[in-house]
């Protein structure tokens, strides 16, 4: 075992001090005993008492401690042998020491070496003393008084030289102030303590029974003190305390508030560091003294409210952290700021090695946590660091452009409603064409519009509503997850966008386009939702339709999506899709005078695709090239087919803008009517009503194009594209497709009745054939020949078929028709003539149309 440095000089001088005291033992005299009745251990007792308690008395500004040990030496010098008192001495002090105070072992060492020299000693120069005066068979006479009073002196010296030597040496100087503070305290203190002893020894020589009357008055004096002693810790405490608000409030002008609270902290508590833990808004802790870690939980307990007291050697998981941090004791008190707790103050590692934080000094750091606290709160510094710390994090969270949350609030926002509720809904928005904006009007003008849009959108906050912005036009609203929310918050858009915006020189209107994504429907993480309204977004821009709700069909990151795209090529080649058609028949007459040509795919892992998802992703690849080919020579040769056979029908393809904008698709297909000996007449082509919307000039050259061939032209999906009749005026087309969403529910939706109405009414005026698409059931398909609806096609009629089974099902309906017709008229069917409308130039349907 190693033994530093300090220690080592430590028990050499207790070795020395115990060698002395064997050699005065050994050459002293004998003292003559008085007899009493005082019995040894009586006196170690007393012993251990007065090692026990030491009474505090300030004299002056300083505070003495008064320590009675000589008062048992005294007595065990007149009554006892050497022996018995060198044996009550120690077993006394070890006692107390070991048991009591549990000193270390170098302090008991020191002290029992200490109290053998002071008994040889004492035992010596008393019996010096006496002999010199030549009392010594009177010791109880004045003069032996004088004796015991010189004996008890040298005894004081000798104690007060080696304590201030052993402390001088664990801490390396020599201190001749606390030397010169030790022997004059203890010089007054021996005198009172002699007297006592006499005293108490004239009483036992001569009347032990009096002692109970001596007790009485030492009982009285001990409640006495106990009583003083209370108020002095008291009042000690409000004084300290007092002096360490002045000096606060002194700092408080100079600003050196936590300098001074740390400074003054560590000095009374007589801690080696202090620190002081401000919470910030984010909840995390900032360390001002930074001798702590703000991460450390050993103080935690405070920042509950708590008074928390770690002495030396403590044993619980509080202790562990703050031995973890290298500390060896500590003391933590809440700081509060109008009743809320804002921080924590801090001590730690009790200057000397031997005291640690009790529980006075607990009740004293309290107090001065509550004085720390009015002075830092006074000092602003609390409100500093706390809007420093809101600052960094109102920056983090926020937009600077418009003042809005940012896309990390958002996205955490987002996540704490997922995980309290699962359910949310995102709609995210992107203002139309901000691009041109920002390049023609200029970043300045851009970032006008952005805060304008960010103002008008802020109006939708709520409690369960959120507006930030994600980044460039971006915007989201986070809200309750159901669809008349989503519905009334969308339409509220609408009407924040309805109005010009307000740009200094110029007004703008404004778009956007809005993508829609619902928990737990679409996904259950924040990332994920804001990345699926993402994709709803573009879509809903794409298609034009404004807004849009996520769907994994049209989804480019799905993994079906990727998978399909990288299968359609394949199944192109290898011919794996299959043409279906459904017929389209006169409402009246339930003449079937054509069929559209829809497309089917059985994929070997998904099963039947729908070609509503198929179809985008072959016109986002350019596969809708080859596809639509595929198509146009099926239907050709099927068309050609079912003529030859004495079933003609007119054969309707569908075809993308892309198609159309292809400048070799006439020629394509010229070839192909021309391969099949077909008149262009039977092949019509669809064109959505959306893809002529969106690039109306284009749509117009493309499709004048196709009707210079001699082919016919449809508007499909009409009603769904926001156009109106009017437009298609300016159109070489031949014919318009309803919708079949306003056929479904037509015999009880008056509105779909009456859109249908307008349109084939319109639609005749404008000189067009009108076909309704979608009949499912009689009263739709009644309706419909009452309102003079040229063509119908639905489930009713029939489902889409293979060619081969559509080939029979035409010549079964060819056969049983003329039947009918036969018997009801005596009619043939080609009597009413197979003549679908011929194009007509742009000034008939002109002079025909009313306009709409
Ligand atoms: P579309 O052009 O509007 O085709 C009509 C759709 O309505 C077909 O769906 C058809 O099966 C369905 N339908 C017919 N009668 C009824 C009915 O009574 N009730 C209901 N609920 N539905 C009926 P399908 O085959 O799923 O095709 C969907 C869309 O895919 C088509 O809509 C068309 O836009 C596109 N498409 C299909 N084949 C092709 C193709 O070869 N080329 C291109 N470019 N697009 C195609
Ligand atoms: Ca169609
Ligand atoms: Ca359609």
């Amino acid at each position: 075992m190693r033994i530093a440095k300090p220690d080592r000089r430590v028990w050499l001088f207790t070795l020395a001090l115990a060698a002395a005291g064997g050699v005065l033992w050994w050459r002293g005299p004998t003292l003559p005993t008085l007899s009493s009745g005082l019995w040894w251990p009586v006196l170690a007792l007393l012993f251990c008492l007065t090692e026990r308690f030491v009474v505090n008395l300030p004299i002056g500004r300083e505070n003495h401690s008064v320590a009675f040990g000589e008062a048992p030496l005294l007595l065990g010098l007149l009554f006892v042998s050497p022996p018995q008192l060198l044996a009550a001495a120690l077993s006394g002090v070890g006692v107390a020491l070991a048991l009591l105070f549990r000193a270390s072992l170098i302090k008991l060492a020191f002290n029992l070496a200490l109290w053998f020299l002071q008994v040889s000693t004492g035992i010596v120069v008393f019996h010096a003393l006496l002999t010199g005066l030549g009392v010594e068979d009177d010791p109880l006479s004045p003069l032996g008084w004088l004796a015991a009073l010189l004996a008890m002196e040298t005894i004081n010296i000798l104690s007060s030289l080696s304590v201030t030597t052993v402390i001088s040496l664990r801490e390396g100087v020599w201190s001749r102030q606390s030397l010169r503070s030790a022997l004059t305290a203890g010089a007054i203190n021996t005198v009172v303590v002699t007297d006592l002893a006499l005293l108490t020894a004239l009483i036992l020589r001569r009347e032990p029974t009096a002692l109970a009357l001596l007790a009485v008055l030492g009982l009285l004096s001990f409640g006495l003190y106990h009583g003083y002693q209370v108020q002095r810790l008291r009042y000690g405490r409000l004084e300290l305390l007092y002096e360490f608000t002045r000096s606060v409030d002194q700092a408080l002008q100079d600003e050196s508030v936590l300098e001074t609270v740390l400074r003054e902290a560590r000095g009374l508590l007589r801690a080696r560091r202090a620190d002081v833990l401000l919470v910030g808004a984010d909840g995390s802790y900032r360390s001002l003294g930074g001798t702590c870690s703000p991460t450390a939980d050993w103080w935690q307990p405070a920042y509950e409210g708590k008074i928390l007291r770690l002495p030396r050697g403590a044993a619980d998981e509080r202790a562990e952290a703050l031995r973890a941090e290298g500390h060896v004791d500590g003391l933590a008190a809440p700081l509060r700021d109008g009743g809320q707790i804002c921080g924590v103050l801090v001590v730690t590692d009790r200057v000397d090695d031997v005291s640690t934080f009790d529980g006075e000094d607990a009740k004293l750091f309290q107090a001065l946590a509550g004085h720390a606290s009015v002075a830092l709160a006074n000092s602003g510094l609390v409100e500093r660091v706390r809007a420093a710390a809101e600052e960094t994090e109102h920056l983090s969270r926020h937009d600077p452009l418009t003042g809005l949350p940012n896309r990390l609030d958002f996205q955490q926002r987002l996540e704490r409603r997922l995980s309290a509720t699962g359910s949310a809904a995102v709609l995210l928005m992107d203002v139309d064409r901000f691009k041109e904006v920002n390049d023609t009007l200029g970043h300045d003008v851009g970032d006008q519009l952005l805060q304008q849009v960010g103002q008008r959108l802020r109006r939708l906050e709520h409690d369960e509503t959120v507006v930030a912005r994600l980044g460039g036009d971006e915007f989201a609203v986070l809200l309750e997850g159901d669809e008349i929310h989503i519905e009334g918050m969308v339409q509220r858009v609408s009407r924040d966008f309805a109005r010009p915006f307000d740009l200094g020189e110029v007004e703008l209107d404004v778009t956007a386009s809005i993508g829609i994504a619902m928990a737990p429907r679409d996904g259950v993480s924040a990332a994920l939702l804001l990345r699926r309204a993402e994709v709803a977004m573009y879509d809903a821009k794409h298609r034009l339709t404004g807004v849009a709700h996520y769907s994994s069909e049209r989804d480019p990151y799905s993994a079906r999506r990727l998978s399909l795209i990288s299968d359609l090529a394949r199944a192109l080649e290898e011919q794996a899709l299959e043409l279906h058609f459904q017929p389209q028949a006169e409402p009246g007459t339930g003449r079937v005078t054509g069929a559209e040509a829809l497309l089917r795919w059985r994929h070997p892992v998904w099963g039947h695709v729908p070609p509503d998802e198929f179809i985008p992703l072959a016109e986002h690849t350019g596969l809708i090239r080859p596809l639509t080919r595929f198509v146009l020579e099926t239907a050709v040769r099927q068309c050609a087919a079912w003529r030859d056979a004495g079933t003609p029908v007119t054969v309707s393809v569908n075809v993308s803008m892309r198609n159309l904008l292809e400048v070799e698709l006439a020629d394509v297909v010229a070839r192909m009517l021309v391969q099949a000996n077909l008149p262009a007449r039977l092949l019509k082509l669809e064109v959505t009503e959306s893809a002529i919307v969106s690039d109306p000039e284009r749509a117009m050259r493309a499709i004048e194009r196709i009707v210079d061939l001699g082919l016919l032209v449809s508007v499909d999906d009409f009603g769904t594209g926001y156009s109106s009749l009017t437009r298609l005026r300016n159109l070489p087309v031949h014919e318009v497709k309803i919708d079949r969403t306003f056929v479904r529910n037509l015999a009880d939706s008056t509105d779909d009745l009456a859109i249908v109405r307008a349109v084939i009414s319109l639609g005749h005026d404008l000189g067009l054939h009108v076909v309704a698409e979608g009949v499912e059931d009689e009263p739709a398909w009644r309706i419909l020949e009452e309102l003079e609806c040229d063509l119908v096609q639905g489930y009713l009629l029939a489902r889409p078929m293979p060619a081969a089974d559509m080939t029979g099902w035409l010549a079964e309906h060819f056969a049983g028709l003329a039947t009918r017709l036969r018997q009801e008229t005596g009619d043939a069917p080609a009597a009413r003539g197979d003549r679908p409308p011929g194009p007509r130039s742009i000034e008939t349907r002109r002079s025909g149309g009313k306009g709409v």
